[in-house]
């Protein structure tokens, strides 16, 4: 099975649609999104839009569940505040009921896989997995071979060998690994809608089940038109400028 994952979404569209059409071409069977679609930018309807007609595999993201109240937007920066309360102007009902019904874990043992938005370690806190002690720390919990997680918006694979002695951390490019030898992987996929590692290129990853092969890919989308409607929606300048440095 070729699984396509992404996430950090974060209501971009252009990325949106720049990935989902790479994903194709990678001819993609099963689908998963490690939360965060909305947020930060100018189109969640759109974006909820096409990642339920893709029919993924879904988990909450912080910024999803401070739109629908179920987390303290104290937790946030201003400018991610203000954009989650632009959102809340946008959403339809369809839209909230949707969201509010994420699950903040899924796992199919049966494709290898569990998805969360930040650790396995308490999900509902949003924990960030930046070291390998966060990583151990979310393995512990993990019972198959990959999870796929997001919320940094940097790519990284943590590697756990077969034989359960120490770990191997891939931060840099290219990510191209087979994973076939390892007893858990965890995954960062990096962000679709704003990439945080100075590679303004949305992200995604594909995880092929057949081989065990993994791979984290980058696609160019038309940033300029994003931050045109960024500004146009009156939403906080600098959530336009940083998606051309992607930082
Ligand atoms: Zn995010």
């Amino acid at each position: 099975m070729r699984i396509g994952i992404l996430g950090d979404v974060h209501s971009n569209l252009e990325a949106l649609t720049a990935v989902v059409a790479a994903m194709r071409e990678d001819k993609v069977e099963h689908w998963v999104q490690v939360g965060d679609i909305v947020g930060y930018g100018p189109d969640p309807c759109a974006c909820i839009d096409i990642i339920r007609e893709l029919g993924a595999t879904v988990c909450m993201g912080n910024h999803d569940a401070a739109v629908v109240g179920s987390l303290e937007t104290d937790y946030f920066n201003t400018y991610a505040r203000m954009a989650i309360e632009w959102t809340r102007t946008q959403l339809r009902r369809s839209d909230l009921e949707y969201l509010g019904s994420l699950p903040y874990t899924v796992v199919r043992p049966d494709l290898e896989y569990t998805v969360v938005h930040g650790s396995l370690h308490m999900p509902k806190q949003f924990g960030y997995v930046l070291t390998m002690v966060e990583a151990i720390e979310s393995m512990r919990h993990q019972e198959t071979l990959a999870c796929f997680v997001g919320h940094s918006h940097v790519p990284a694979v943590y590697m756990v060998p077969e034989d359960e002695h120490g770990m191997r951390a891939v931060h840099t490019p290219p990510f191209e690994l087979n994973i076939g030898d390892a007893s858990r992987v965890l995954v960062n996929v990096g962000s679709v809608g704003q990439p945080r590692d100075e590679n303004r290129n949305a992200a995604y990853a594909l995880f092929d089940t057949s081989n065990h092969e993994l791979q984290i890919k980058r696609v160019p989308y038309d940033i300029p038109k994003v931050q045109a409607k960024i500004r146009a929606a009156g939403l906080p300048g600098v959530l336009a400028d940083r998606l051309a440095i992607g930082l």
